[in-house]
């Protein structure tokens, strides 16, 4: 189907991208425009004004922050993200997961602030990046705030996000000593979406043999990423081995009522979510393992 007619413009800053998503009704922020033009073709949605924010440098750049973690600008592409060498030597996952959405030409356009602000539960980043622990910086025309991941995804195509809100920019704290990241997603075919997704963030304790911290991510089992609080109670203290990963993982999913459909049933999901869980931990251990310093993890890290 055609787009239908709409108005476009395209600020050059930040403040103006600002007032004109406040003083316009029915203006919408168009990042990398792969799901919103879809929507707009498909007539499922429709906006008055698309305020093109993809171009704005105030939203392009990938800094290290002061405590050695990544502030990156929401409208950052996934290829930006899989080939920036701070973000591979910070956080080689978060480049990773990027590098491997869909195909080059939704890579080229596709925005980290996009994938998160669509908040579609099958999206790549939302779950590693509520496993890093990021941080959204969310402005309006009046006032700036900042939402931890966890809490920056309300449910289906939902946000925090208030009208007139951008979201700006997205903090990855460090990578501690001894810790890495790790993700896993099951898919039904190679260009399918994912029916169980996992990821990870664990650090060992200082012999590098038990687990000190964890955070484990699940996703396709809800609306939105849920951590799974029992899997990491029994990680906590746990040997940082196959055995007790597994044993641990045993209880992912649990009390979760992901989706029954053709590709799946909601126990299968579930049995998958434990398979992803532990994937996704295994790798965030061997991460961790391979030392504090970004280009050794560079060399270690893995997909799922
Ligand atoms: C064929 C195809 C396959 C895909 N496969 C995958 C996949 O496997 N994994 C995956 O993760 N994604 C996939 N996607 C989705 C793709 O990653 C989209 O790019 C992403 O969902 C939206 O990012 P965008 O930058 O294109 O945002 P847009 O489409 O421009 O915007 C999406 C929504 O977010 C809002 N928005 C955008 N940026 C901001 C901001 N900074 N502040 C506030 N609101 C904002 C827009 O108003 C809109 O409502 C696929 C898309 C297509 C077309």
């Amino acid at each position: 189907m055609l787009l239908e007619q709409v108005e476009y413009v395209r600020p050059t800053s930040l403040e103006e991208a600002l007032a004109v998503l406040t003083e316009v009704d029915g203006a919408a922020p168009l990042a990398g425009g792969q799901s919103l033009v879809n929507v707009l073709k498909n007539r499922v949605a429709s906006v008055d004004l698309l305020v093109d924010i993809s171009r704005l440098s105030e939203l392009r750049s990938i800094t290290r922050s002061p405590d050695g973690g990544l502030d990156v600008g929401a409208c950052v592409t996934y290829d930006e993200l899989d080939r920036s060498p701070e973000v591979r030597e910070v956080h080689f996952t978060l480049g990773d997961v990027a590098a491997h959405i869909e195909d080059q030409q939704i890579r080229n356009k596709g925005t980290i602030g996009g994938n998160c602000c669509l908040s579609d539960p099958t999206n790549n980043l939302p779950p590693i990046l509520a496993a890093l622990d990021a941080v959204m910086s969310l402005r309006s025309a009046s006032a700036s705030r900042r939402v931890p991941a966890a809490e920056f995804f309300k449910g289906y195509f939902a946000t925090a996000l208030e009208p007139g809100e951008l979201l700006v920019s997205v903090t990855v704290p460090p990578m501690p000593a001894r810790s890495g990241a790790g993700y896993a997603s099951l898919h039904v075919a190679a260009d399918a979406k994912a029916m169980a997704r996992a990821a990870a963030w664990v650090q060992l304790d200082a012999g590098e043999q038990t687990i000190a911290a964890t955070r484990v991510v699940l996703a396709r089992m809800a609306s939105v990423p849920v951590r799974d609080a029992g899997v990491e109670a029994r990680l906590a203290g746990a040997e940082a081995g196959e055995a007790a990963v597994r044993d641990a993982c045993a209880v992912a999913a649990e009390g979760l009522r992901p989706i029954d459909d053709v590709h799946g049933s909601s126990d299968y999901r579930r049995e998958m979510a434990k398979v992803m869980a532990r994937r996704a931990v295994m790798q965030a251990i061997d991460q961790a393992r391979g030392g504090g310093d970004g280009a050794e993890r560079t060399r270690r890290g893995g997909r799922g």
